[in-house]
């Protein structure tokens, strides 16, 4: 789609990140690593704070491990700055939204954002599941949506699958992509389709691997330990549904059950009796494994 020079920034130089939660405050960490000025919002003053600690706690883990420096941690503190007021977000070129996985309220932040902006931006989303192609649907100038799909933990996992909506602008994609190799990031380019390329094919794994611990055709630490060792997966199926949360794998599985009507996507019983059962992996201590309190608080 074409798109006016009014309506795209020239350049990115400051990045705004909504959402300060579990993905957010990695976003915004890379993001200033990489040089850019960056403004950290959450409507939540908890949730800013503990973002904060959290970005503090990897980059003094960074020092640990002789992988920064002093003044490295520093000049990446000051370069972001908190804030819960969403006019304080406004000099953004570009933002990257990571509030929860519900798409009114994405859509919401992004018509305020363009009743609010005095300035060009791009608009980029960090769902896991969700339409860029519906969430445009909320803008004025859709071309300047796109997706941006980090990954847990953020500053850590190299890869960053650049969404293109059926209106986003090419000048956007080109844009993005240029930020995720700032970032230090490996982009890869993914047409607008239910689970992109990433979940569609790693939640197909993890759902099989459940149903094969259901069927008892071998033990979780067994079955994770197929692909660790046998095909050189850094972590097996189960392991990383623990981590990713059987809520968020739940939620995931049922959505592209419903889109892509394939039976690989239908969730199986053990995943709802878990999510049922409040045993969501590792953040409550609990799925198909058990996680201690210092493994929990790693982060
Ligand atoms: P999270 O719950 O950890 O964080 C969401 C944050 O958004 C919270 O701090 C909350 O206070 C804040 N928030 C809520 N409403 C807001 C609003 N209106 N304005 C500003 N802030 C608001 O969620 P998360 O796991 O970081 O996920 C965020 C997004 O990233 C979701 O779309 C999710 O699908 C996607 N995602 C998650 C993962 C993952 O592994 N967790 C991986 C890739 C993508």
């Amino acid at each position: 789609m074409s798109v006016s020079g009014e309506q795209l920034p020239n350049a990115i130089e400051t990045i705004a990140v909504l959402g300060a939660g579990t993905m957010g405050h990695g976003i915004a960490q890379v993001a200033a690593m990489a040089g850019y000025a960056v403004i950290l919002y959450d409507t939540s003053r908890e949730a800013l704070e503990r973002g904060v600690e959290r970005i503090e706690r990897n980059l003094h883990r960074a020092i640990q491990l002789g992988k920064s420096t002093d003044d490295e941690r520093d000049a990446t503190l000051q370069r972001i700055r908190g804030t819960r007021q969403l006019e304080q977000t406004l000099r953004a070129d570009l933002f990257i939204e990571a509030v929860p996985e519900v798409l009114e309220l994405k859509q919401e932040l992004l018509r305020q954002l363009e009743q609010s902006a005095t300035r060009p931006f791009i608009f980029a989303t960090n769902t896991s599941s969700l339409s860029i192609s519906e969430l445009a649907v909320a803008a004025s100038c859709p071309a300047r949506v796109v997706g941006m799909h980090f990954f847990n933990p953020v500053h850590i996992m190299k890869l960053v699958e650049i969404v293109v909506g059926q209106q986003t602008a090419p000048a956007v994609v080109e844009m993005v992509q240029a930020v995720g190799r700032r970032m230090k990031k490996e982009p890869i380019t993914v047409r607008d389709v239910p689970g992109f390329a990433s979940s569609r094919l790693g939640v197909a794994l993890g759902l099989e691997a459940m149903r094969m611990l259901e069927e008892g055709v071998a033990s979780a630490r067994d079955i994770d330990t197929a692909m660790e060792l046998g095909y050189n997966h850094p972590m097996g199926p189960l392991r990383l549904s623990d981590l990713i949360g059987l809520d968020v794998r739940l939620a995931i599985a049922e959505y592209l059950y419903r889109k892509l009507g394939s039976e690989t996507f239908r969730p199986p019983e053990i995943l709802r009796r878990l999510v049922a059962e409040g045993k969501l992996g590792k953040k409550t201590g609990e799925g198909f494994y058990r996680w201690d309190v210092e493994e929990r608080e790693k982060g």
